[in-house]
């Protein structure tokens, strides 16, 4: 169990590379004539693209990226339906470096546009799945790791595969039958896959799970190479709470209301504009007038000692965080974020010896978390601004600053009505208004509850290096000075935040009994504080998804009170309804990755995190909620 992972290691033969640990090469020859032989013609790419609205790619063996660059080239030369949409699903378990990357695609000035853009796309190595969009209406979700592991974590429909791991002889592990069987599960009826090579146990494989196969002329030197269709239906999803009976797929150009300006909703409008869509964000505060508003906020990662959904979660959020902020930062030309680390302090003994476990199992990459004065050392982690974070995720959306008072269904659309008795109309909307999602009928019986949180900032005391978190933290704010919190108080629905001298006080006390010196610069008559209610859930995992319909699941999933396990039928959810809210007090790391599988969802693009509470969220809480019992029990439920 580890969340880091290694980079590939390599040898150049001129620009093409050659595997060190698989002692094999990642391409033959004239490398993009290749690809476009036995991947895209294998696999009927130039046909099928002519009518595909939506079409999924999914490789074994990202590599290179060269098989993307050949497909996504071919994408944009071939005439398209309108509005169309090209989805790739990668898995990689040795990621080459950026700067490999570039030396291998310097060998292909045809793609130097495209290249540049995978290239700045490529993730840390971080393990798990990690989500970009390459250009309006084409997005990569890459997944680090071992494929045998993680294509179980992933749900599909996959239109066309490219089977591209390494020689069989040389890496039979992503040739087994499981493997196989994994690829069936993820593809749709009829889904097609190519490969170089014919070796039988790759062909009784294909054959084993369903697929048909065929032999054909090989590329160059090569005599064969073998294309294969399945021909079994889709089999049942194994966690059918999971599965949406009737979802739609939202395509470009299609107009999204965005409920809530909080980091929950700019991160939405992020993700909206890049999936082709168009956002208008609904919040008579504006951008950022509620927790989000505050004057600093922590960029870190939560480790969870496992490999839980709940842990993979965290990571990747962690990592798209980044990603994130940096891409916002270039293309804004404006720099909100200080990366000065972030310490970790243990709180006691026994959080010691986390720690401890935490850095020895590598849960990030070394680079990313590692040993320090005690404590664990977070080096790209920092304090950002969080009203200019907002700004720039939710970029140029247009921003309506008037309450929602309700949302209904209307034939083939969304209605938002205003408070002021106007009603608008979306093809879908999204509740993204913190603990306010509770005044929506659709929302209104999930476990949500509102924690309010003091922090303060003291602008003249000298800023310290870097980030300390004991509990509370202590950090250098973004305009000068220090800034310290946070408060924890649970408050019913209808309590206002409001400032107060005593949690100062207690904020102070904080940083007094670890961090002394700082403590004594800080001077409660100079110091200017912010109250906030952040939106919490009972398990500290957002709500994100499709807003279920609760009469279907209170009905269908009603055994699970009783611990019974049985055919469940598929979940049923509200028509272009969704919701993401419940971020906590996490919510600037975790927004960005959150907002990308909600719009994931709604666009029918690959589900990285599917058997993760905080994705398929809605659906899996319901069903806790009706059966009154834990989301970890209905998780554990055998498939
Ligand atoms: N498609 C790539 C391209 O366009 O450059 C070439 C892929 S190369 C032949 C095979 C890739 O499979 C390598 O990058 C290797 O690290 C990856 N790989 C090998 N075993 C794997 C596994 N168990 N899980 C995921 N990826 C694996």
């Amino acid at each position: 169990m580890t969340g880091g992972i290694d980079h590939a290691k390599v040898d150049w033969e001129a620009n093409a590379p050659r595997s060190i640990f698989f002692d094999d090469i990642y391409f033959s020859g004239d490398g993009p004539a290749e690809a476009l032989h036995v991947f895209a013609g294998g696999n009927a790419l130039a046909e099928r693209f002519l009518s595909a609205r939506h079409f999924t790619i999914g490789e074994l063996g990202f590599g290179t990226g060269l098989n993307i660059l050949v497909a996504w080239d071919l994408w944009r030369r071939v005439e398209k339906p309108a509005g169309a949409r090209l989805e790739f699903l990668s898995f990689e378990k040795f990621p080459l470096s950026k700067d490999h990357l570039a030396r291998a695609h310097a060998a292909w000035p045809q793609f130097a546009s495209l290249s540049e853009r995978l290239i700045a796309a490529a993730p840390p190595a971080i393990e798990g799945a990690h989500r970009t969009t390459l250009e309006p209406g084409v997005a990569l979700t890459l997944v680090l790791g071992d494929a045998r592991d993680r294509l179980a974590l992933i749900d599909a429909r996959v239109d066309a595969w490219f089977l591209d791991g390494f020689a069989p002889a040389r890496n039979p592990d992503l040739w087994t039958p499981e493997i196989f069987e994994e690829l069936a599960r993820l593809s749709k009826p009829g889904a097609t896959a190519a490969t170089f090579t014919v070796a039988g146990g790759v062909r009784r494989g294909l054959q084993g799970a369903g697929f048909s196969i065929e032999k054909r002329a090989g590329f160059g030197r090569k005599r064969e190479m073998l294309t294969a269709r399945l021909e079994t239906p889709a089999p049942k999803p194994r966690a059918p709470w999971f599965a949406n009976a009737n979802l739609n797929t939202l395509s470009p150009g299609a107009k999204i209301a965005v409920i809530g300006g909080g980091v929950a909703g700019a991160s939405l409008a992020r993700e909206i504009r890049r999936a082709g869509m168009i956002a208008t964000i609904i919040d008579p505060e504006g951008i950022a007038g509620g927790a989000s508003g505050n004057p600093a906020g922590l960029i870190m990662p939560r480790l969870d000692f496992d490999d839980s959904p709940t842990a993979r979660y965290f990571r990747a959020a962690y990592a798209q965080a980044l990603t994130t902020i940096e891409e916002l930062e270039r293309e804004s030309g404006k720099s909100f974020f200080n990366p000065c680390g972030v310490h970790l302090r243990p709180l006691d003994y026994a959080d010691r010896e986390r720690q401890e476990k935490i850095l020895t199992a590598r849960l990030l990459p070394e680079e990313f978390a590692f040993a320090r004065d005690g404590g664990i050392f977070f080096p790209q982690g920092g304090v950002i601004d969080p009203v200019a974070y907002c700004a720039a995720l939710a970029g140029e959306a247009p921003i309506l600053r008037c309450k929602a008072s309700a949302i209904s269904n209307a034939d083939d659309a969304v209605l938002v009505s205003l408070a002021g008795g106007d009603s608008l109309r979306f093809d879908a909307a999204i509740i993204a208004n913190s603990r306010d999602a509770l005044r929506f009928v659709g929302a209104r019986s999930l476990p949500i509850y509102g924690v309010m949180g003091q922090i303060d900032l003291f602008p003249e005391a000298p800023a310290p290096l870097l980030a300390s978190v004991f509990g509370q933290y202590a950090a250098p704010a973004p305009g000068g000075g220090v800034v310290i919190g946070a408060t924890y108080q649970r408050v019913g629905a209808d309590v206002a935040p409001a400032v107060t001298a005593r949690s100062t006080c207690a904020n102070i006390d904080a940083v007094r009994s670890v961090l002394p010196e700082l403590a004594a610069s800080l001077h409660p008559e100079a110091v200017r504080s912010r109250a906030s209610v952040r939106c919490q859930t009972p398990d500290h995992l957002p709500v994100a998804g499709p807003l279920p319909d609760w009469n279907f699941y209170s009905g269908a999933y009603d055994d699970l009170r009783l611990g019974k396990v049985r055919d469940y039928p598929q979940g049923e959810v509200a028509p272009r309804l969704f919701i993401l809210t419940g971020l906590g007090s996490r919510g600037l790391v975790t927004a960005p990755f959150t907002a990308s599988m909600v719009v994931a969802e709604m666009i029918g693009a690959p589900d990285a995190m599917v058997t993760t509470g905080a994705a398929a969220g809605v659906a899996l809480m319901v069903a806790a909620c009706i059966a009154g019992t834990e989301l970890t029990r209905i998780q554990a439920l055998p498939d």
